[in-house]
């Protein structure tokens, strides 16, 4: 059972502080993706924490807003801004009212960046961004500005209005802060507050041509939202007097606090939105929601389960230090759930065929069989059953050990909710392949124990050959071949693990044909299958996805 309870940490333990000092009344946090690509498994961690710190303190009134950080016009696009709202709800939470775009902000922004012009704390700079850089000066030496600083207020109201209307080409100018060159922190080394870019935004369209910078804009959203806790990674660390510095300089109607929390990252996987754009425009995978992708759209589609993915970000908890964590604890948590809470059906990946010759000594129209092992609840269901069974190859030895407890010559098993069958023959092609089997039942021992003298210590899954029906099945793998993809000398894509998808034709029993897509169950025996929430016809043309294995073979790979 996983445990499921509410952990404390150290970003809990000071928002309960500020509650109980009476600091804060209730809180309120944020969730503020970019929309310029689809969501990941480390947007999760994030969405948990916000959404479940708002949960939690509900009798306070907290909220969570879901904020869009859609202030750079070049990369973003309205199909994520719908794709994230479909990842956060379907992860299980929701924003009632509190849904905002930082785009319907640019006049507020634009009214600080002014108001620190006339405080003297923001200048027109028209340097260029390499000479800047080289003007910044590095730890040892500190920055020098350049003559643009020297300017009155009045001509940095003017030029900066300029920027405005659109009279500078791009590059041209920016307007940058004045805090301090000889900071030990470079980003108090008069960070660039506006830059100029021509291009079009999916909200304001061509109001604007001058767009904040993300250190600028992200402190006023959270101002003027009233977030009392803003929470985010730990690169931003070095930011935050910066953050601190804005608040304080700019008219804001609120003071929220930013805190750090170590990011997720996973073995076998890339996180970062630039590399996942790769993959799907190099055509490497299918789309953002290939079941191999981290997305919250291909975790969905693989099978991964909402509140698996919700347990699992519950067990990492937050620290302090970036660290990696093991993808084989996200497939621990699924398997887990599923485990649980899937019912059992019958398939065979790798099918060879079984004549039941006596069947007419005892036919059966159908097995009954349970849906689940543990949970009566779950209900039992009919399979039809006649003389002709599918088999899994491996279920059947021409010469097999001793310990093998399933079919082999003259050896019994039993057919899952059937008879005990005993090999009485077999076939074999030219190639020598096993072609086909021959077996007969052992009449009576539906449902009843091994008679005297007969060893069968085995159940095998099986599907019936007169209504059993072809699925595509895909099974996916991790999609990289290493532990730290990122470090690959010859970049992440060269270290793609070249199994990740094998498809095969399956046979299924006929109630998964009939399955309803995103249908998720264990192949008895085989693995977590779900139905194709794309490709899968119910009736016409059945397609599975693997979601993960009944056990977990790569840890055993790497001799852990
Ligand atoms: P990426 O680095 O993958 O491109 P990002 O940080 O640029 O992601 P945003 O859309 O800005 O993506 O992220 C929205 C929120 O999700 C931010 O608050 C960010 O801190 C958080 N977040 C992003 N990636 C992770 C992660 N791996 N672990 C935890 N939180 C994350
Ligand atoms: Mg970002």
């Amino acid at each position: 059972m996983s445990d499921t309870s509410p952990k404390s940490d150290f970003i809990r333990e000071i928002i309960a502080d500020d509650l109980a000092s009476g600091k804060h009344a209730t809180t309120i946090t944020r969730f503020p993706p970019e929309p310029n690509g689809y969501l990941h498994i480390g947007h999760a961690k994030s969405i948990c924490l916000n959404f479940g710190i708002a949960g939690e303190n509900a009798g306070s009134g907290a909220k969570c807003h879901l904020r869009f950080d859609d202030t750079n016009p070049e990369k973003e696009e309205s199909e994520y801004v719908e794709s994230i709202k479909t990842d956060v709800k379907w992860l299980g939470f929701d924003w009632g009212k509190d849904l905002y775009f930082a785009s319907d902000y640019f006049q507020f922004f634009y009214d600080c960046a002014v108001h620190l012009i006339q405080q003297g704390k923001a200048y027109v700079e028209d340097d260029s961004a390499e000479e800047m850089r080289v003007k910044r000066g590095n730890l040892t030496t500190p920055g020098t500005r350049s003559k643009g600083a020297e300017r009155s207020v009045e001509e940095n109201l003017e030029l900066f209005a300029r920027m405005k209307a659109g009279e500078f080409k791009e590059g041209e100018c920016v307007l940058r802060a004045r805090i301090d060159m000889a900071s030990s922190n470079m980003n108090m080394r008069d960070p660039v507050l506006y830059r100029i870019m021509h291009a079009e935004h999916h909200n304001t369209g061509n109001a604007w041509c001058i767009y904040p910078m993300y250190d600028f804009a992200h402190p006023l959203e959270d101002a003027l939202e009233h977030i009392t806790h803003s929470l985010c990674t730990l690169e931003f660390e070095n930011h935050r007097p910066l953050y601190d510095w804005f608040i304080a300089n700019c008219p804001v109607p609120s003071t929220p606090r930013q805190i750090e929390f170590a990011r997720l990252n996973l073995t076998y996987t890339v996180m970062s939105k630039r590399k996942l754009l790769q993959l799907v425009q190099e055509g490497l995978v299918n789309g953002w929601d290939d079941p191999r992708l981290p997305t919250i759209s291909g975790l969905r589609r693989r099978g991964y389960p909402a509140p698996a993915i919700r347990d699992f970000c519950k067990r990492i908890g937050l620290t302090k230090f970036n660290g990696t964590t093991d993808v084989a604890l996200l497939e621990f948590e699924v398997r887990d759930f599923l485990n649980r809470n899937s019912p059992r059906r019958m398939a065979v990946l790798d099918p060879i065929r079984v004549v039941l010759e006596n069947w007419s000594a005892e036919p059966l129209g159908h097995a009954d069989i349970p849906n689940h092992p543990q949970n009566p609840d779950m209900g039992e269901r009919k399979v039809p059953m006649a003389g002709e069974v599918w088999i899994e190859r491996e279920d059947f030895m021409e010469d097999p050990p001793k310990k093998f407890y399933r079919l082999g010559p003259g050896r019994h098993v039993r057919l899952r909710g059937g008879h005990i069958i005993r090999c009485t023959s077999f076939e074999k092609d030219a190639a020598g392949n096993v072609t086909a089997i021959r077996a007969e039942i052992l009449p009576g021992t539906v449902g009843a124990d091994s008679p005297e003298g007969v060893e069968c210590r085995a159940a095998i899954h099986w599907v019936d050959v007169a209504t059993g029906v072809d699925a595509e099945v895909r099974l996916y793998d991790r999609l990289f071949s290493v532990e730290n993809p990122d470090d690959a000398e010859g970049g992440f894509t060269s270290v793609l693990n070249p199994d990740s998808l094998k498809t095969a034709t399956a046979k299924i029993e006929p109630s998964l044909a009939t399955a309803d897509a995103g249908f998720s169950c264990q192949f008895e025996r085989v693995g977590y299958f779900i139905s194709d929430n794309k490709d899968h016809q119910p009736g016409v043309k059945p397609v599975f996805n693997r979601t993960v294995a009944l056990k977990d073979s790569w840890t055993k790979q790497a001799g852990r």
